[in-house]
């Protein structure tokens, strides 16, 4: 794929990881959906399927890292509809937001950004930990992430450990009583069921995994 380096991402490589992205949600339109049907209203394939397409479209557009972001951030927010298309257009914008204009990012400049995308998560959905939502996958991920830079490992070996941080995240949804978005509706009866948007953000990282051979 377009990656080039283990010291830094370049635009190009996060086009691919935005396009790889799309793919994956693609993929598992169904499963999400699937998901969603069990504690909500069974349309988070669709209106994930849906944003990221729009995104894809938007990606050759970008000039700049921080265009890139904010402008695929500005397009999920309108095209992928409920809760999650204001959570994870907010999530890309403020990532752009947070990386200025530069033409690369170095894992710590990504990680950086990648954990200001998620405290816009958090402030705009109000939600924390334990919510059973896309946070519970993505906030440990970048934690995980983070601690493997710190510990002396390089960008794919970090991306390796966010992706299990976040599996294990989502995974961990399942016990949970949903205290946020439509399966907060169903109280305990939304315990035994994995969070659909939990789910799409492990993704996330599946696709940088992709994208830097992680
Ligand atoms: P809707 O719930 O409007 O149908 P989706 O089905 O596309 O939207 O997305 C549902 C997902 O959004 C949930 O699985 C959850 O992960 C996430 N979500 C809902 N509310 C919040 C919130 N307040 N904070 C963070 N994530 C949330
Ligand atoms: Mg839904």
């Amino acid at each position: 794929m377009g990656f080039v380096s283990d010291k830094e991402l370049l635009l190009d490589d996060l086009a691919e990881w935005l396009r790889r992205y799309a793919q994956i949600i693609d993929e598992n339109k169904t499963y999400l959906t699937e998901l969603d049907s069990a504690i909500g209203d069974a349309d988070h394939g669709a209106n994930m399927a849906r944003g990221t397409a729009a995104l894809v479209a938007t990606l050759d557009q970008a000039q700049s890292i921080d265009a890139l972001l904010k402008k695929g951030g500005m397009t999920l927010v309108s095209t992928v509809g409920g809760t999650s298309g204001p959570l994870y257009g907010t999530f890309l914008m403020k990532m752009g937001m947070a990386t200025g204009d530069v033409s690369s990012l170095f894992p710590d400049q990504f990680g950086a950004a990648f954990r200001a995308g998620v405290e816009g998560v958090i402030a705009r959905g109000k939600t924390e930990l334990e919510d059973k939502t896309m946070v519970d996958a993505l906030l440990p991920s970048i934690d995980a992430y983070d601690a493997a830079l710190e510990g002396g490992a390089g960008l794919a070996e970090a991306v390796a450990a966010a992706r299990a941080a976040s599996a294990a995240g989502r995974d961990a949804t399942i016990p949970m009583v949903a205290r946020k978005g439509r399966a907060s509706y169903l109280g305990e009866r939304s315990v035994g069921h994995l969070d659909p948007g939990a789910a799409s953000a492990t993704y996330l990282w599946d696709a940088l995994a992709d994208v830097t051979g992680a």
